[in-house]
């Protein structure tokens, strides 16, 4: 996934002082790691050349060799090439059980777009290069070495940990392999709530600014309008022309904006922004934290991923119309698409819509499915956890809830009711961000960081004491 507000323009004391030694884990566990990695990303699992059973039968193979039941491993999907993996690490059950989630497929890339080969893991200049090396099959890689690492270490977890690698989030289905397994293995995968990719570590030129928790996302409905009309020849024009009447609504959708509003998570976004942020921004944006909203106007005003994180949006994408340069036209079509917060229903977004039309003669249908979910709840249990490894690992850096505009596979969990929250621990640098483009890549010592950050979050998520 990608697409999401950046802290915006923040400089913040925290260095890497300090952050290695805490964060690196011991040279057994990085070789483990590492190899996992490789092992997945040399796997070609884009949706038209691949397919992501190989990854999963890796993955089971070294849980296997690890010492995990074959009754605890469970693989299977939709299609025998887009097989999924579950896998059950068994706690006291004191508690209910911890999902962690990544999916194993990534978007195709070709050779001559790179400048090395795409599907092999290479190591450059601090960086590993490859196709998923970043989505998500870092994370994908260091669920299972964890996993391993915890059985190994005799870790007694007051909770089921299960780790799902999945099919086809990228793609868009038909396969996506969490919509199968909510539908045909719910119990497998049922838990308290889920970890999972969307959030991650942001910084700037190498300075950490913050660890961003990714609690909800807005989802997306797609708008088909269209005019029909008996058309004629152009030498005899009328009036009621499907163009104009198309155009005419379109006119009127480019001059409305949805309200502005805050939610929970967005609050606490902002709200941490504004101790981030310097300048006059700052106060604004703790005011908008509070709900006010001439602030919200102003912030709204400041940046579009500002102002995309405030309210629902619909904007026009295609067009098409007319058949004929001499006849009067018999259709005009447009799509508008519209990114909208979880609070904001379908219906809701339709009636909108239809009066901002304001003309009957324009058709509106919402066009293929759209997929609402709940924002996550925000825990007070997991934030304070994630904020309190957060802190331990790169002190002076703050843990920050967002809303993001992309969609994960999150979305299906929440709707089924497990909260989900995106979170990596893995930096990035915010103007190096490669997810699905050419030459992918991840800070090699950010991965092992982010192999540390979620080690030590899990286990303190299922009551291990605070380390
Ligand atoms: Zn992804």
């Amino acid at each position: 996934m990608i697409n999401r507000p950046f802290i915006v323009c923040a400089i913040l004391g925290a260095t890497a002082a300090g952050a290695q030694d805490r964060a690196t884990p011991p040279e057994a566990e990085r070789q483990l790691a590492r190899a996992i990695y490789k092992e997945m990303v040399e796997i070609k699992s884009g949706f038209t050349t691949g397919t992501t059973t190989p990854v999963v039968e890796a993955a089971a193979r070294r849980l296997k060799a690890a010492g995990f039941p074959a009754s605890d491993i469970f693989v299977g999907g939709a299609n025998p090439k887009k097989a999924n993996l579950v896998v059950r690490y068994h706690g006291t059950g004191r508690q209910r059980p911890i999902l962690l989630l990544a999916h194993t497929d990534v978007v195709e890339a070709k050779r001559e777009d790179w400048s090395m080969d795409p599907f092999v893991l290479t190591e450059k200049d601090g960086y590993f290069y490859g196709r998923g090396t970043g989505d998500d099959k870092a994370q994908a890689a260091i669920w299972i070495a964890n996993l391993i690492r915890y059985k190994r270490e005799g870790f007694k977890p007051d909770r089921d940990i299960i780790v799902a690698l999945t099919a086809d989030e990228e793609g868009g289905g038909p396969y996506n392999g969490v919509e199968w397994l909510l539908k045909n293995k719910k119990s497998l995968i049922d838990a308290d709530f889920a970890l999972n990719e969307g959030g991650w570590g942001e910084s700037m030129k190498g300075t950490r600014l913050a660890n961003d928790v990714q609690v909800s996302e807005k989802y997306v409905i797609n708008y088909r309008l269209e005019v029909h009309n008996k058309g004629g020849h152009s030498s005899l024009p009328v009036a009621d022309n499907a163009i104009y009447h198309l155009a005419g609504a379109l006119d009127r959708l480019s001059r409305f904006s949805f309200p502005l509003k805050t939610n929970d998570v967005t609050r606490a976004y902002f709200s941490a922004m504004s101790n981030i942020e310097k300048g006059p921004i700052s106060a604004d944006l703790a005011a908008v934290a509070k709900g006010d909203t001439a602030a919200m106007t102003r912030v709204a005003n400041a940046t579009t991923a500002w102002n995309a994180t405030l309210r629902t949006t619909c904007i026009a994408t295609m067009l098409e119309g007319g058949h004929a340069k001499n006849a009067l036209p018999q259709l005009a079509a447009a799509t508008v698409n519209c990114r909208v917060l979880p609070e904001d229903g379908v219906e809701y977004v339709t009636s909108a819509l239809r009066r901002v039309v304001a003309d009957t003669a324009v058709h509106i249908a919402i066009d293929g499915e759209s997929h609402s979910a709940p924002a996550s709840p925000m825990r007070d249990d997991l934030m304070r956890a994630i904020s309190a490894v957060t802190t331990q690992l790169w002190p002076g850096v703050p843990a920050v809830p967002m809303m993001v505009m992309g969609a994960t596979d999150g979305l299906y969990l929440r709707a089924a009711g497990i909260p989900t929250y995106g979170v990596q621990g893995i930096f990035y640098d915010r103007d190096d961000i490669r997810f699905h483009g050419r030459d992918e890549r991840v800070k090699v010592q950010s991965f092992y960081e982010g192999q540390t950050f979620l080690y030590q979050l899990v286990k303190r998520l299922s009551g291990a004491p605070a380390a």
